[in-house]
């Protein structure tokens, strides 16, 4: 089969690998789409510590069930699913919190094992999740969904009615939609690039550019401030704009080393609660219901859909100006 290989560090490949067997409780799919994400560039780098070479990226993808192992009685050859990348221990004190995102030895398929940039991926029967007739490309955002969702899980209080994203990129731009669909009833935008913000006002939201004179007009107003960049100047910045009583979402991926100042104070004197939230938390059932309501809304937050090769090149340089999600769509 085809697959883009990260052999080492900084090292992409496209390549032949042997087809997967499934064994007891494994299924093998027919990978249909798979997104990239930022954190597949950080695997590559290998900043997740997994060391993990040679790997398939891919933890966003969906497909056709083409092979079941001897005891699988859950999902059937020819089952459309959405994968859930995520396998935890299930015996340390995250697991028996039923916190399986933030298990001390949390595996995910295209992070630390073999994922969805690849034709055939091999994943347990247990990590599948049906689909229906949705589209494949659609069903590939149920992962980022499900981080979004964990996100709002981790703040959402329905006294909120307004919100302030910093970052209309793919997973803000979800956060966004996803807050909508939770009652959040004002959801405004900012980010320094005027292309993200018109195409988040597209999607009827409110913008406001970064360092104008109408963002400072947001200082201590927002129930609910997410970061959504992943840039640590940012997120140095977010308190400011959270009302009194209200809440932070750190929620962007910073580099690791990166540090802020943080007034313990203001967050004392103004009650504030401030929130960080990682990867999701078996909730892909749940994603796929909220993308399902999001309809074409959900279809604008894909920019590229491209064949493998072309994400191989991506993902050994950097994904395309201007671009939201980049996926793999396999043709028919
Ligand atoms: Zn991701
Ligand atoms: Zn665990």
């Amino acid at each position: 089969m085809r697959a883009v290989v990260f052999k080492g560090k900084n090292e992409v490949a496209f390549t032949d690998l042997p087809d997967p067997k499934p064994g007891p409780g494994d299924v093998v799919v027919e990978v249909k789409a798979s997104g990239i994400c930022h954190t597949d560039y950080e695997v590559l780098k290998d900043n997740y510590g997994t060391g993990a070479f040679p790997v398939v990226p891919g933890h966003e993808y969906a497909g056709v069930v083409v092979e079941v192992g001897s005891d699988v009685d859950t999902v059937s050859v020819g089952d459309r699913v959405a994968v859930d990348p995520n396998f935890e221990c299930g015996s340390c004190r995250a697991c028996q919190r039923d916190w399986a995102h933030l298990c001390e030895t949390l595996g995910a398929y295209g992070v630390t094992t073999h994922g969805g940039f690849a034709d055939l991926s091999l994943v347990r029967a247990s990590n599948v999740h049906p689909v229906g007739d949705m589209s494949f490309s659609q069903a590939a955002l149920a992962e980022p969904m499900g981080c979004v969702l964990n996100g709002v899980d981790a703040v959402h209080a329905p006294w909120m009615d307004e919100a302030l994203i910093f970052g209309a990129g793919p997973m803000g731009l979800l956060m966004g939609l996803a807050l909508r669909a939770e009652g959040v009833s004002q959801i405004t935008f900012c980010d320094i690039s005027d292309d993200r913000l018109e195409l988040a006002a597209s999607f009827d939201f409110d913008v406001v550019a970064s360092g104008s004179a109408s963002l400072k007009q947001w200082q201590h107003r927002a129930d609910l401030s997410v970061e959504a960049t992943g840039v640590p100047a940012v997120a140095a910045g977010l308190t400011s704009f959270i009302a009194n009583g209200g809440k932070g979402l750190y929620f962007g991926v910073c580099p690791s080393d990166a540090k802020i100042d943080i007034a313990p104070f203001e967050i004392f004197r103004r009650q504030l609660t401030l929130a960080g939230s990682h990867s999701l938390n078996h909730n892909i059932p749940r994603s796929l219901e909220v993308i399902a309501g999001l309809g074409a809304h959900a279809d604008k937050v894909v920019s590229h859909r491209l064949p493998l090769q072309n994400i191989s090149q991506f993902l050994a340089t950097s994904p395309p100006n201007n671009s939201l999600k980049v996926q793999w769509l396999r043709d028919k």
